[in-house]
Order: C-alpha cells, then structure tokens, then sequence
C-alpha cells in the first residue's frame, strides 16, 4: 500500500511519465494516444488514488509548453510535476465569469519595459490559500474588442501586494477566495507569450478542461456506492433500494450514465482522429455535473434525518456524515468551469445550429 502521497506519484513516474499521462514524451510524459490516456483515466478512476491538483499539472503546463519560453519551462515544469509548487487559476472577477473578457485586473507597463504593476481583484481562486503562485489574465489594453488587450501574467502569491480574503461556502469549506493586486510589480520575464495575446492562449484549453469536469468515472463509482448506501436502510420487509420510487431515480441515473459515456467515446473518437474535442464538450460538463449532483441528492435522501447534524458528532448510518455538505458543496459543479446556461447556449449554437 501507498503510505504516502509523494510514494504513489514516484511509482506512476517510474512507469515512464505515468504521472503526468497527458503531457507529451519531450516534457517527460508517457506520449499516450487519446485513447491510451482514456483507458488509464478509466483505470485510474476505479482506484482510490491521491488526487493531484489540477491547476499547476493539467492547466498552466500545458500553455507554457505551446506557449511559455524556454526559461519558462526549465524553471516551472518541474516545481509542477513534482507536486512542491501549488497553483491557482486567476480568471474570473467580479462582473467577468461566464463574460470572462470583461476581465479589469490592469496590468500597466513600467516605462523601462522591465516589469508590470497590477492592480485589481479575482475572485473565486480555488485554494488560492495554499498557492505559491497564480496564473492570471490581465487587461493591458482596452483597445478594440475585449478579447484582445488581454496579457497572461505568472504572479508569486507571496508578494506583500498579493492579498487572500476567504469564501466560505455553502457547504462549510474554505475552498475558494477572493485574490486582491495592490501594485504588485511583475518582471517581465513572468509574462507568457506576446502582450495581448492571453485569450487565445488560455481559450484554447477551455474545451479541454470542461471535458475533464464531466467526472464520468467517478459518477459512476459514486452511484454504486449510493446504491450501497440505500441498502443500508431498512424500508418495509425490504431497503430503500427496493423502494420503486427511489429504484426509479437510480434507474434514470444509470441510463443517463451510460449515455454519457457514450458522447465520451464519441468525442475520445474526434480526437484519437487528430481533431479537438469540439462543442460536444459542453455536453459532457452540463450532464455530468447534473449527474454529479444528482448522486449527492439519493445520498442526501438515503441519510434523511441523519443527515442533518452539521459540524456535530456524528450517529445514524457512516455515509450520512457529510452527506448534506456533500449536497450543498456539490451545487458548485454547475456553476464553475463554465455554468450550465452557458453550456446550454454553446450547445444550441454550435451543435444543434441553432441561432
Ligand atoms: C466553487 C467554485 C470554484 C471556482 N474556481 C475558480 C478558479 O479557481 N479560478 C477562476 O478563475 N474562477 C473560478 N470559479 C469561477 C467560475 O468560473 C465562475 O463562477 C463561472 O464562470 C460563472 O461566473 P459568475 O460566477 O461570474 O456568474 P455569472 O457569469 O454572473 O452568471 C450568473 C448567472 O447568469 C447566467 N448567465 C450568464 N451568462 C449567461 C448567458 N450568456 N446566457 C444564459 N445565462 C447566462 C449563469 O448561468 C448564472 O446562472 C469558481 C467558481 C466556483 C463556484
């Protein structure tokens, strides 16, 4: 058994890149094909393994490979790979998240060229409270449309400049906070590609991230494991799960499940193609996180009143411990990466035509 996070990363690495699957050979990684990566994606989802944060490995990476100089690369990739670096996503502010180029965090040259003052403020930076350092889009211009002027700056979270102010949600945890830029100076050497130029680097990777949101795997894990759970509760002669109405639900689950995993393959086929995953993705990120809540919701019924206790002691059945954050914490799923109107709108226009 793994006793410890760093033993288990060790292990994939010495597969030869296991660690980091998606990255390609010439940074370390194994060179899956699409389809490769799904089948260990798959495998890997059906074991209890440490997660790995997102940000650093499977968002900013990948734009300082296509977009990031050399020195860039040297000096970031491996405090990324190895897990000693932790980043966050500084994106959405108030007033620029679904219209995220209406982003205003200002970033103005200095006079000599040497370096950005920032000032301004994001909001919702996931773990921003354990961050060495934030990836951020910047406006540095407000010429022409609002997608350009925008400048992609790598910012230390420990300068004095930088200020976290906690959010704490509806489910009780500190996950997400507010990030405040008082005349942070930023050498220019932490600006990534050309000014201006932020957009484009960082839609690009958009498409991909929504489709990793669908959390196909883990729902599925998760809806076996509800089932378990409605089996612990008496009902009648029988359990919960022989209850039609609650058998319904799970039934409905299922079906959507499956039918996930197929616009899945469908997409996984696009790509193995050489293609990108397209406007398809938008339908897994839109389902799979309403099947994600949907999980927390027979939870939620499955613990009924023992459920209730918050932050108390717990008692009733194990799972109900938690269920209720669980539920509440899950109501963000269809909200970040992209909220569900939007996916909706994307999925209007651009896959079924619609105008
Ligand atoms: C838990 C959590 C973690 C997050 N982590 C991060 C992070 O680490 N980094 C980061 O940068 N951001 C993060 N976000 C921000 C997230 O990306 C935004 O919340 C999201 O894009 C929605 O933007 P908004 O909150 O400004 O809502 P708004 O865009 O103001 O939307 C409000 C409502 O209006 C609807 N709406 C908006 N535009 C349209 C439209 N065109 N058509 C139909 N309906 C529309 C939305 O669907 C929503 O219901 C996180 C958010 C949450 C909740």
């Amino acid at each position: 058994m793994w006793t410890q996070r760093g033993d288990w990363f060790k292990a994939l690495a010495d597969q030869g890149g296991w660690d980091i699957p998606k990255w390609p050979k010439e940074f370390g990684g194994p060179d899956f094909t699409p389809t490769q990566r799904y089948i260990f994606d798959l495998e890997m989802g059906k074991q209890p393994t440490p997660p790995q944060l997102p940000f650093g490995v499977g968002m900013l990476a990948p734009i300082l490979m296509n977009y990031g100089s050399k020195a860039q690369q040297d000096r970031f990739l491996p405090g990324i790979r190895d897990g000693s670096v932790n980043w966050c996503q500084g994106y959405s502010e108030p007033g620029a998240g679904s219209d995220l180029a209406n982003l205003k965090t200002k970033a103005e040259l200095s006079a000599d060229g040497s370096h950005y003052v920032v000032n301004g403020q994001k909001i919702w930076t996931t773990l921003a409270q354990i961050a060495h350092w934030i990836f951020c889009l910047t406006r540095t211009s407000s010429d022409g449309a609002k997608q350009e002027g925008i400048t992609f700056l790598l910012i230390p979270m420990d300068d004095p400049g930088v200020e976290v102010r906690p959010i704490i949600t509806l489910g009780g945890s500190h996950s997400v906070n507010e990030v405040y830029f008082t005349d942070v100076k930023v050498p220019i050497e932490n600006r990534v590609g050309e000014e201006g130029k932020g957009w484009t680097y960082a839609k690009g990777l958009l498409a991909h991230e929504r489709s990793g949101l669908a959390g196909i795997q883990n729902s599925v894990m998760g809806l076996e494991k509800a089932k378990r759970n409605a089996q612990k509760i008496r009902v009648g002669a029988g359990t919960l799960l022989d209850l039609s109405s609650f058998k319904n639900k799970v039934g409905v689950l299922e079906a959507e499940l499956l039918a996930l995993e197929f616009t899945e393959m469908r997409t996984l086929a696009r790509v193995a193609a050489g293609g990108d995953p397209g406007p398809e993705s938008a339908i897994l990120k839109l389902k799979g996180t309403e099947i994600q809540q949907r999980i927390t919701e027979l939870n939620l019924e499955a613990a009924g009143v023992f459920a209730a206790p918050w932050g108390a002691e717990a008692f009733g059945p194990d799972f109900a411990h938690g269920a209720a954050q669980s539920y509440l914490g899950g109501r963000a799923t269809t909200i970040y990466g992209g909220a569900s109107e939007v996916q909706k709108d994307v999925i209007a226009k651009n896959v079924l035509g619609l105008s």
